[in-house]
């Protein structure tokens, strides 16, 4: 399998070298030259397979030759060696928990997996490689988590000021060894800014091997498929779900597509949107305009231009009519949000947190909004949707405390998993906001 640059500028790439770089050259994101399909009778027999012999088989298409087969099983076995449990929270609606990693979100998965794969690049140690990555909360706690301990590997993570939570707080700053925590005296946009520049700076590019790891990086992007064939495994329905995936860059909800269109059944997708609506606006009027980002209390979906929205319009050849037929996208303020945390709580003894509150609202909105296209003689819904569907619930509530705590009016216990982090020493260097600064420090090391 080779990749290909979404903005054709620059060679086609093997796994291993879009894993490295990042980012093409031409600054396009790396794509699959094809979607794979996933062998005859692997769906029906889906229930035969171990989790760690399903991930091998959805992977091994998109590795090729850059990792022989012992050496990727062992690195999708130690990827995905926790629960994800699809959980009953109404009579049709479920949730797929993604939080009983290391650091309690989803991202773990991709880091997980893109942490090893680099790790095995660099076996030899010949180039020293700086990971450099901007985090709002989750993504830092995931990338310190995974790379921690890895040869050759050096992480440098900047993470917003007073703007995390305290546990995503603790995750990111109190790894040591090859973690380094820039805590940056501005807001999560600022971050970004910095590491954006660092790849187009010539000294820097030039004294250090530079890589990213955010979403945009296809190690960490396809491994994401993975949950959508483990929701798959444990639904009982007679129809396919539906599912709904919260969405900020949209590179969990792209994975989902990618895996659909190699042959997984899924009856629709929904991308749940804060107030950041630049893609439920575009589904709506065919109108693609990124913003501003806007803070919002699901902060990890505070993003205004999705960088992956542009994989997904690829996998459709950016025909409008045929993207439209499998995804909707809605937006959900913060008020609904919050009381939507509060009823689900009070109605079915379910936590949500933020994130996971945005897609189960949209989701039950969509089953509404079905039963009345179903049968549009009538004037108000008398059927949902038939068959109910899966919510992602991206991160464990904890994380998300204040906003939490005060809608269900609860204390969250602090799961056994992560007491380890309490009593453990912040270590962090303080940066102004100003990529001047981060620069004359990088150089410096
Ligand atoms: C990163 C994140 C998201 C958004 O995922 P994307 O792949 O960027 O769309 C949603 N929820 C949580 C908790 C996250 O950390």
């Amino acid at each position: 399998m080779l990749y290909y640059s979404l903005n054709h500028q620059s060679p086609k790439v093997t796994f291993a070298e879009a894993a490295v770089r990042g980012q093409a050259p031409d600054k396009g994101l790396y794509f699959p030259e094809h979607i794979p399909q996933l062998p005859k009778g692997f769906i029906k027999n889906i229930r035969s397979y171990s989790k760690e012999e399903l991930g091998f088989i959805v992977m091994k298409p998109y590795i090729g030759e850059s990792i022989p087969d012992d050496v990727l099983k062992q690195i999708v076995a130690e990827t995905i060696n926790f629960d994800f449990p699809l959980v009953k929270v109404t009579d049709d609606i479920y949730s797929l928990e993604l939080f009983h990693g290391p650091t309690l979100a989803f991202k773990d998965v991709g880091a997980r997996f893109m942490s090893r794969c680099l790790g095995y690049f660099n076996r030899h140690a010949y180039h020293h490689t700086t990971v450099l990555v901007a985090t709002s909360g989750d993504t830092g706690g995931a990338v310190a988590n995974g790379f921690l301990g890895v040869d050759g590997v050096e992480v440098i993570i900047l993470y917003p000021s007073g703007k995390v939570s305290p546990i995503q707080e603790l995750q990111l700053t109190t790894c040591g060894q090859n973690i380094t925590a820039l805590e940056v005296q501005g807001n999560f946009d600022d971050c970004q800014a910095i590491v954006k520049q660092a790849f187009m700076d010539a000294d820097l590019m030039g004294k250090l091997s530079l890589t990213s790891a955010n979403s945009i990086n296809v190690a960490r992007w396809l491994p994401q498929q993975l949950y959508y064939f483990f929701a798959y495994r444990q639904w009982q329905q007679e129809h396919p779900p539906v599912i709904c995936v919260p969405s900020g860059n949209f590179g969990n909800i792209c994975a989902g597509l990618v895996a659909h269109l190699s042959g997984l059944p899924v009856k629709h997708f929904i991308a749940a949107c804060n107030a950041n609506d630049a893609v439920p606006e575009f589904l709506k009027t065919g109108n693609y305009q990124s913003k501003q980002a806007v803070a919002t209390i699901s902060n990890a979906m505070d993003v205004g231009n999705p960088s992956n929205f542009v994989r997904i319009l690829e996998l459709f050849n950016n025909e409008l009519p045929a993207l439209q037929n499998v995804l909707s996208s809605y937006s959900i303020d913060d008020a609904t949000t919050a009381a939507t945390i509060k009823n689900v709580y009070e109605q079915h003894n379910y936590m949500l947190d933020p994130h996971g509150a945005v897609a189960y609202y949209a989701l039950n909105q969509y089953l509404n909004s079905r039963a009345h296209l179903n049968s549009p003689s009538e004037p108000v819904p008398i059927h949902r949707e038939a068959g109910g569907g899966i919510f992602l619930e991206t991160a464990h509530p904890v994380k998300f405390p204040d906003t939490v705590e005060e809608a269900t009016n609860t204390k969250i216990p602090f799961p056994e998993s992560v007491q380890y982090l309490q009593g453990k020493e912040k270590k962090s260097i303080v940066m102004p906001a100003s990529f001047e600064a981060f620069k004359e420090w990088l150089m410096k090391r």
